[in-house]
């Protein structure tokens, strides 16, 4: 039997946007408006008179749409998600509804059914899940400790700072800490995932819940304030080294990032992250240690090279002493003691003390372990203060030495000590290779310059061998040596050394048409104050 539809409700019926058809009992489509042949891809010649089942293939199969079929029959209603083929051959997902049709004794005649598509609504839908459950994920599984923060008591706050004028807020927190600390007390933790546990709790969740001011000692107040700065500013995030502190009460050093996008400001909450870097930490310091420690055996053994030198240079003033004091003594045993020669010799004697004097503290600020101490240098009195340690070593040797300072440099940062190492190392490297090599003359030249107004520069000029093509990186490498005696760590000390200070050491052929080899060391010039 024909289900009754009359002509006006075909009218309005294929006004909707919505996909309308018309089916009997058996399934044959007697109504089927345009938006049912925009929706499955059918046009009504095909449709009309086909089998509803058939034509959509409805993915649920048979049981779930003779389920529906019986609760229509049933409640004369049914709703529900059907997967259907279109004429296209996609799958579609369509929300329909199905009403009986009866006749006038009552009888069911036909379903109508009105359906839309719901496939991108679900596709979204599912999308979001995956979004949510990835996110949970990272949120739970990255070695890193992330927190979600409620700042929403936080707005009033600021607005009531803004109301009463203040203007810059980033001096203002530096001059207020206690408004940065009334801030985070107001501040929430809203979740942390596991890491954040292990790293600042005690294993207790909802212990670590509540206000973040706990994990805030006053060293890191600003890193907060910077947050509500950059924030309120617009920046998407603020990214610092910083230090927390645990519920138990360590502080350690960590990498701090908030991140304010506009989304979850909008929700008056910020995602931060903190990356432990207390081993890192650990580790960066056990190696300064190491390379004071190695910095100052390699003193010490530059030392014993230099002992004969250091012999010399005590036992010269200290021959003098005991020559002034013996010239002293005759006159004033003298019938008539010439007080004045006396006088004279006595003097001597002072400055032959004053001169071994120095030269002790200069061995025994080499000797010294200490940990590095970086001050304003001049790299000139640097090279003449260790020249005053090679002086011996490059006359024994006969060298002729050259110097040719650049005056008014301006100054280096640098540990004095280690950089009187550095040039001492040098002038004994190229005075040993001078030596070796055996042929005359023998000539260094120490220059000092700043060849673009920024960088300084010290040349350490020989007339040795020179270096061997392919060696110029190789000698700066530990334990690389070509002497019997050598120990191969002074050129890698003296580069960790220079680096240290933000410079750096290259070592090539001189290319002035003479032999020799040619250290060049460059540091960062400071700007000198008026
Ligand atoms: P060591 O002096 O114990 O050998 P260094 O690290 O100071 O250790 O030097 C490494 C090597 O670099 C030396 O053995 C030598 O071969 C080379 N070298 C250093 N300075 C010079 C120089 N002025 N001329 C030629 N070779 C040099």
């Amino acid at each position: 039997m024909t289900p009754p539809l009359s002509r006006a409700e075909a009218e309005v019926f294929e006004r909707f946007h919505d996909a309308v058809f018309v089916r009997d009992m058996e399934g044959t489509i007697h109504f089927w408006n345009s938006a049912s042949a925009a929706l499955y891809g059918w046009p009504s010649h095909t449709a009309l008179g086909a089998n509803a089942r058939t034509l959509l293939k409805c993915k649920h199969g048979c049981d779930a749409h003779s389920t529906a079929d019986a609760q229509v029959l049933a409640d004369g209603y049914w709703e529900g998600e059907l997967s259907r083929l279109t004429g296209s051959g996609d799958r579609r997902l369509v929300n329909a509804r199905w009403s009986l049709l009866k006749d006038a004794g009552g009888n069911p005649v036909g379903i109508l059914e009105t359906g839309y598509d719901i496939s991108s609504a679900k596709d979204l839908e599912r999308h979001l899940k995956a979004s949510e459950y990835r996110y949970r994920n990272l949120f739970q599984a990255m070695a890193a400790s992330f927190w979600e923060l409620d700042f929403t008591a936080v707005g009033p706050k600021i607005r009531a700072l803004l109301d009463a004028g203040v203007r810059d807020l980033e001096p203002y927190f530096l001059a207020h800490p206690e408004v940065v600390r009334d801030m985070m007390q107001s501040t929430r933790v809203l979740d942390l995932n596991d890491h954040s546990l292990r790293l600042f709790g005690r294993g207790d969740r909802n212990e670590m819940l509540g206000t973040i001011d706990r994990y805030w000692p006053d060293e890191s107040i600003q890193v907060y304030a910077r947050c509500v700065v950059k924030s309120l500013a617009g920046l998407p995030n603020n990214i610092e080294v910083t230090r927390l502190r645990t519920l138990e009460g360590n502080v350690f050093e960590c990498l701090f990032t908030a991140c304010f996008s506009k989304e979850n400001l909008a929700r008056g909450v910020i995602l931060i992250g903190i990356i432990d870097l207390s081993e890192l930490a650990a580790a960066r310091h056990a190696l300064e240690i190491m390379q004071t420690e190695l910095a100052h055996v390699a003193r010490i053994s530059i030392l014993g090279e230099l002992s004969a030198s250091i012999t010399h240079e005590i036992k010269q003033p200290l021959t003098s002493i005991s020559t002034y004091a013996q010239a002293a003594l005759r006159w004033l045993k003298r019938p008539q003691p010439d007080l004045q020669e006396v006088e004279n010799a006595l003097l001597q004697i002072i400055g032959e003390a004053q001169r071994t004097d120095d030269v002790i503290g200069r061995i025994r600020a080499m000797a010294l372990r200490r940990p590095a101490e970086e001050t304003q240098v001049s790299l000139n009195e640097v090279v003449q203060d260790s020249l005053k340690f090679t002086d011996h070593e490059l006359r024994k040797h006969s060298i002729r030495l050259t110097l040719d300072l650049t005056g008014a440099l301006p100054p280096v940062r640098a540990d004095r000590v280690l950089l009187q190492q550095v040039i001492v190392n040098l002038v004994m490297n190229a005075a040993q290779a001078m030596a070796s090599a055996n042929r005359s003359p023998r000539a260094l030249t120490l220059r000092s310059d700043c060849p673009d107004g920024r960088q300084l520069r010290i040349e350490v000029l020989d007339s040795g061998p020179g270096i061997a093509p392919g060696l110029e990186d190789k000698v700066f490498q530990s334990f690389f040596t070509t002497k019997s005696t050598g120990m191969g760590m002074g050129l890698p000390i003296c580069r960790s050394i220079i680096e240290a200070a933000g410079g750096q050491i290259r070592m090539a052929n001189r290319e002035d048409g003479q032999s020799g080899a040619r250290v060049t060391v460059t540091l960062p010039g400071l700007a000198v104050s008026a």
